[in-house]
């Protein structure tokens, strides 16, 4: 026995896309069966049923209906699944023998248009990769959403990663045979969607995309990118902005682990934007200001004029309260003209839509008016480029009623007066319509019957209803009976049903002509693509720059200054986030003072003492001035940071399977071989993750390293304090110290940056404050002081490292965990009068 004719279709298509469900079209059902319809009724809770196959042995299937379709279509997209959505191409009822089927669409995470899966601020990139002998590859991404397409070419591995991470690429397209383990590692590292397409050569119809582009190695991954999508969508692609060739060496390099440690778009341990860098910067007005907020956050500059460009135009703006009000005023009514333009390209814009880009558009004419009258050399570009794209905007007015219906299909959208024949048709239903009001009240009049009325409905069209009562008033032969009800008749006449048809016909064509208009208009419309991206592109950025200018207003920050001489200079510096959601003026302002002579702080001080928030707001600070914004500080002067290195130690490093210990030192190891002189380095704990001495010479030799080979800015916190002993060695190498002390016999931490290292004796201080025995303590401090000689005397001699000192010291090996603990500010801090230590340290 053998399948029937209808699941052997089922089974060819089902060939082509295994990697996707299938949803076969069989009448107002999507269907699906076998292993499909297996997994689909568990992914979307839906029932499994089964149907005879023309086998012994019964075949899997469910189904959804095809007008609930985008929901189901939503929860797969979501969980990163693909859907080939096929339908019948003819109809059933016309085909002789089966039915033909073809897929339509291959709808997939990176090629979704429908708003329902998209998030506003977010773009939803699809990209391809191309690799190369040399080892190289070529990296291409596109937002069908909004057109944006861009370019590059990364010339190692490490640096795909981070590019896939930093635009967060819902789905990435690769050549059939590419690498396993490569793979694999993608597989474990992103939160991606794997396609395979092989082509690289770019499809004539899309050769506008990439012209001025003769690089073989960027050519390659756009054809590969644009075939997939041919393939995939079957339809016009013409909204793709020619491709942006951009160099990943122009921008700020973050890799995966530091973006996440520094919470730049979500925080870390709830994936949440609250509480990121992006959440503090996002006052914007509309969603393709905050698609491009996001971009500029995951991607800072290193070109101190573009930088410059972008901070004089937030000063202006931060400058010009009234004006910057009226700005966002504007663009709170722009709606997201980019993916307005991407929805009239692809075809699925509807009419509410199209008001939408009209009402954008009129919006801009004031924009340019406001920036002229800010006359700022900074915005002029703006004022200059904004395009307000008048001939779009008149012909939506024109063509398109102020409230029009979401759907086209029963018309009502195109406006009285647009068209001459639609007018017409318009006429005539209504003429046909005041006919017939005209008529019942003339067969009123005939037949004396005053209920008697005219109506109409889908099955029997117009009729002239008369009660029952009245029904012998009507003269004999005067109309036809059609339909009788249990209270009254209804009859028609042929002069009736004639003027119906003329009614009728009006109406149809004015649906399909309304239909046909409306399809005009949007291809007008298409063919202003270019220009509505362009401006759309203005307007966004402008977006970002007043939100930058309204935080910064708001939260008081100041422009920084770059320094050619790599100096780190800033006053009264703050955590951005953490000063945001903390009460007001309870964040404690510290300063950064590290010029060419310093390169290395080494920071001490007891836990939750401050050292990693005064480390990762060095870095936001820098972040946040690399992307043209101003910073939380009174004064800063920074250095142009080319990338930025991390290791704080994350909750989440437990979960990825590998010792802490493990990652550490790959993290390490991937700072030191990346970084430059011109980069900056934060390691919080290093060498924690390992026994004592391991870690302490693990960590001196980092610090060396850093210091000789590289002389990166570098901020190292550690709870080893014989590292300390180092600022007499490495001249380039300072101690700072997180303040605390004693007050009523509880803890206090100042949270204010000091010079000079952390006195130790601290955590023995708080051992006795928490009562334990009396010579215990006194032990404890006979102990630190053998401890504490030995580093000393180290540093006499080049050859003695540390920890072998430590190791001639007294065994400490049950102390380490309390000592971490309760690490340790000055002596004189914790151990005099109150008014002493707040003299000693709040210096
Ligand atoms: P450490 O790295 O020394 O263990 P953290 O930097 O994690 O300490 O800070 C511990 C806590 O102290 C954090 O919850 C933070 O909110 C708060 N904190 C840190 N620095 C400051 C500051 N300058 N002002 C106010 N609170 C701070």
């Amino acid at each position: 026995m053998s399948f029937t004719p209808m699941i052997q279709q089922y089974l060819a298509i089902k060939a082509q896309y295994q990697d996707a469900f299938l949803f076969f079209r069989l009448g107002d059902f999507y269907e699906m069966f076998f292993e499909d319809a297996k997994k689909a009724s568990k992914e979307l809770e839906i029932a499994l049923t089964s149907r005879n196959g023309g086998k012994d042995e019964y075949i899997p299937m469910c189904g959804i209906p095809y007008h609930a379709a985008k929901q189901y279509i939503k929860i797969l997209i979501d969980k990163g699944y693909k859907i080939a959505i096929c339908e019948q191409m003819e109809d059933p009822k016309q085909a002789k023998g089966m039915v033909r089927r073809e897929v339509i669409q291959l709808i997939t995470p990176g090629t979704i248009m429908e708003d329902e899966s998209l998030q506003p601020k977010k773009n939803n990139f699809l990209a391809a990769l191309s690799a190369f002998q040399d080892g190289s590859y070529g990296f291409a991404m596109s937002d069908l959403t909004t057109g944006e397409t861009r370019v590059t070419l990364i010339s190692n591995w490490d640096g795909v990663i981070q590019e896939m991470d930093a635009n967060d690429v819902r789905e990435l397209v690769l050549a059939p045979e590419f690498n396993g383990d490569k793979k694999e590692e993608l597989v474990e590292r992103l939160n991606t969607t794997f396609s395979e397409c092989e082509k690289e050569i770019v499809p004539d119809s899309l050769k506008s995309i990439t012209e001025g582009i003769d690089q073989e190695k960027l050519i390659r991954p756009l054809g590969r990118l644009l075939n997939y999508l041919v393939n995939t969508q079957k339809r016009s692609l013409d909204h793709l902005q020619p491709a942006d060739v951009y160099h990943i060496n122009e921008y700020m390099m973050i890799d995966q682990h530091s973006r996440r440690n520094l919470e730049l778009t979500q925080t870390n341990r709830e994936k949440k934007t609250y509480g990121s860098l992006v959440w503090l910067l996002d006052d914007v007005k509309t969603a393709m200001g905050g698609r491009r907020l996001k971009q500029w956050i995951e991607k800072p500059l290193l070109n101190q004029k573009q930088i410059e460009q972008r901070m004089d135009a937030a000063a202006a703006l931060k400058e010009h309260l009234l004006e910057r009000e009226s700005l966002r005023t504007l663009l709170g009514n722009v709606y997201d003209l980019e993916r307005l333009v991407g929805r009239v390209s692809f075809g699925n814009v509807n009419p509410r839509e199209v008001v939408q880009l009209k009402r954008s558009l009129e919006q801009i004419p004031d924009m340019k008016q406001t920036l002229a009258e800010l006359g700022e050399a900074s915005l002029a570009q703006y004022e200059q480029e904004m395009d307000p794209c008048a001939e779009v905007r008149d012909l939506i007015d024109r063509a398109i009623v102020d409230d029009p219906p979401f759907s086209t299909s029963d018309g009502g959208m195109i406006k009285d007066g647009y068209n001459e024949t639609l007018d017409q048709y318009r006429d005539a239903s209504k003429n046909g319509k005041r006919w017939i009001a005209e008529l019942e009240a003339k067969e009123r009049d005939a037949t004396g019957i005053k209920s008697l009325k005219i109506g109409y409905n889908r099955v029997f069209g117009y009729y002239i209803e008369v009660s029952r009562p009245n029904l012998k008033l009507i003269p004999e032969g005067r109309y036809e009976r059609r339909q009788t009800l249990s209270n009254a008749e209804r009859f028609i006449t042929p002069e009736l049903k004639e003027k119906e048809r003329v009614i009728l016909e009006a109406e149809e064509k004015r649906v399909g002509l309304e239909f046909q208009l409306f399809g005009d208009v949007r291809l007008k419309i298409k063919e202003q693509a270019a220009r509505l991206q362009k401006l759309a592109r203005l307007v966004s950025s402008l977006d970002v720059l007043q939100s930058f200018a309204s935080v910064s207003d708001r939260n008081g920050y100041v422009r920084p200054n770059f320094s050619k001489e790599r100096t780190l200079s800033i006053k009264n510096s703050r955590h951005p986030v953490i000063e945001r959601v903390m009460r007001r003026g309870t964040f404690v302002a510290n300063d950064f003072n590290m010029d060419k002579t310093c390169d290395l702080l080494m920071i001490t001080g007891p836990n939750m003492g401050g050292k990693s928030t005064y480390m990762r707001q060095a870095a936001l600070t820098s972040i946040m001035a690399q992307i043209g914004c101003f910073v939380p500080a009174d004064q800063a002067t920074l250095p142009i940071f080319d990338q930025i290195f991390t290791r704080i130690g994350a909750a989440d490093d437990l979960v990825s399977g590998q010792s802490t210990f493990m990652v550490e030192m790959d993290e390490a190891n991937y700072a030191l071989s990346h970084a430059t002189q011109n980069s900056l380095i934060l390691l919080d704990e290093i060498g924690r993750g390992t026994s004592t001495y391991d870690g302490i010479a693990i960590a001196q030799a980092i610090v060396e390293y850093i210091h000789d080979h590289i002389a990166a800015k570098t901020f190292f916190s550690t709870h080893y304090h014989e590292l300390t002993f180092l600022e007499k060695k490495l001249d380039r190498l300072r101690n700072i110290h997180v303040g605390a002390m004693e007050e009523n016999g509880t803890v206090v931490f100042l949270h204010k940056v000091l010079d000079g290292k952390a006195d130790k004796s601290y955590g023995i201080h708080v051992a006795k404050l928490a009562g334990l025995p009396e010579n215990l303590i006194e032990r404890a401090d006979e102990i630190l002081r053998g401890l504490e000689q030995s580093p000393e005397q180290a540093t006499g001699s080049e050859s003695l490292p540390v920890h072998e000192a430590a190791a001639a010291a007294e065994v400490i090996e049950e102390e380490p965990e309390q000592l971490a603990l309760f690490a340790e500010p000055k002596r004189e801090e914790v151990s005099s009068g109150l008014g002493k230590r707040e003299r000693k340290v709040l210096q």
